[in-house]
């Protein structure tokens, strides 16, 4: 059988908070403050799961993951993306590639893409040069650009 090849989406929005850690990509960023959540709020991994999970067909984590639900609550999202691979492995798809990007203001990502693509890479158990971490601000312009939250969008290639 011919290979089969699915594009995903993700898009995840959270806002800063005091007295919580900003973790992205399963990487804990020095930054005063960090993101509220439910989990550990992990925008990264939030947005890499929904596209993957998107590629399947499969829903989105807030089916997956309701934030109702006690035993998510502060969980680190690597755990949560270990599920969504078990439903790859399942239905048999591999991750050819992620290319993610995070829209902030501050603080500045760049000098930490290299431990993100790591860690997302090693969560998803691949090569780090199939892994794209970038970021980009909005010119002080809206939510993200006057500091108040951090977007994310990842968009995944899968074969089977
Ligand atoms: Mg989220």
């Amino acid at each position: 059988m011919a290979q089969e090849l699915r594009i995903g989406h993700g898009f995840d929005v959270h806002r800063f908070r005091r007295g919580r850690k900003l973790i992205l990509g399963g990487v804990e960023i020095p930054y005063d403050k960090g993101l509220a959540g439910h989990s550990d709020a992990d925008a990264v991994l939030h947005a890499l799961m929904d596209a993957l999970l998107g590629a399947m067909a499969e829903g989105d984590i807030g089916t997956h993951f309701p934030d109702r639900d006690p035993a998510y609550k502060d969980i680190a999202s690597g755990k949560l993306l270990a599920q969504v691979l078990r439903i790859m492995r399942r239905k048999r798809f591999n991750l050819v590639n992620a290319d993610v990007t995070v829209v902030a203001e501050r603080p500045k990502l760049s000098p930490h893409y290299l431990r993100i693509r790591k860690s997302v890479a090693s969560l998803c158990n691949v090569a780090e040069s199939r892994i794209s971490v970038k970021a980009t601000t909005t010119e002080k312009l809206g939510w993200t650009g006057q500091g108040k939250a951090v977007a994310v969008t990842a968009v995944v290639l899968l074969s089977r």
